[in-house]
């Protein structure tokens, strides 16, 4: 099973229109000779609209960083599925780890997400990891399970078709400290593994497992090598076009 890795790039509270417009622009024209991988930007929801236009002829893929699960309402501050669709956004962060601790998103939040997105034709990059607590008290696989359990609950495994999960620890984001590769390669075999035996092995075959966490240049070639991962999820070293690139285009 050939898996088209993904590498994204989450752009979170960082860069007004111009900057995200600049950025992706680069980005675009130093990645035009890229094949067989994803790559995917995802800006503000203010930058949205403009970073689509910029990026309209191009083979870069766009991504939100967020969604709300309801259609429509007096949901103030909100930006529904369906709205993103229409701004040409295709994937969709969901239970990223800043949104799990600063703003409280429970695994059944993220589970009503996932369902919002799908119904949407959005492609959900389901965020999971476990913070140092946890994985201190052994209980990383005991997390991992619950989220990936209760955040799919009751989603139907046909329309998982493009489904991500990223796999970022929560100790390994902005930290500079990245897991090792035998810690990454171990969950990330339990994870396909969890995907089988809960959801589906068709699933389990398709689904791209990515990493995330402090990951640079100088450590992207090596984290591509490990089976398993099918791709990263980048947050401060995808906001300059350049250092991205290198990470695009890791050898
Ligand atoms: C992230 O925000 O998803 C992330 C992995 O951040 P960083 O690459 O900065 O650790």
């Amino acid at each position: 099973m050939t898996r088209i890795p993904l590498i994204a790039g989450n752009w979170k509270m960082f860069k007004t229109g111009p900057e995200a417009v600049d950025t992706a622009t680069h980005l675009a024209q130093a990645c035009a000779d890229v094949q067989n991988k994803d790559i995917m930007i995802a800006p503000t929801y203010v930058c949205l609209p403009l970073v689509a236009t910029a990026i309209a002829d191009t083979s870069l893929h766009l991504g939100a960083q967020n969604l709300h699960f309801e259609k429509q309402g007096a949901f103030t501050g909100e930006i529904s599925a369906d709205m993103l669709a229409a701004a040409g956004v295709e994937y969709v962060i969901i239970g990223h780890s800043e949104r799990r601790q600063y703003f409280f998103e429970t695994d059944e939040t993220v589970n009503k997400k996932i369902l919002a997105a799908v119904s949407n034709r959005l492609k959900p990059i389901l965020c999971i990891g476990e913070t140092l607590a946890q994985r201190e008290a052994g209980n990383t696989f005991l997390t991992l399970d619950k989220q990936v359990a209760d955040g799919l609950k009751s989603v139907d495994p046909e329309r998982l078709q493009d489904l991500v999960i990223a796999y970022e620890p929560v100790w390994a984001i902005g930290t500079g400290e990245t897991a090792g590769p035998e810690q990454v390669e171990t969950v990330h075999r339990f994870l396909r593994t969890l995907v089988d035996t809960k959801i589906s092995s068709d699933l389990a075959r398709t689904v791209r497992i990515i990493y995330g966490g402090s990951v640079k240049p100088d450590n992207i070639a090596t984290l591509m090598c490990i089976e398993d991962v099918d791709g990263v999820l980048v947050g401060g070293a995808s906001l300059d076009a350049r250092i991205f690139t290198q990470i695009v285009k890791y050898d």
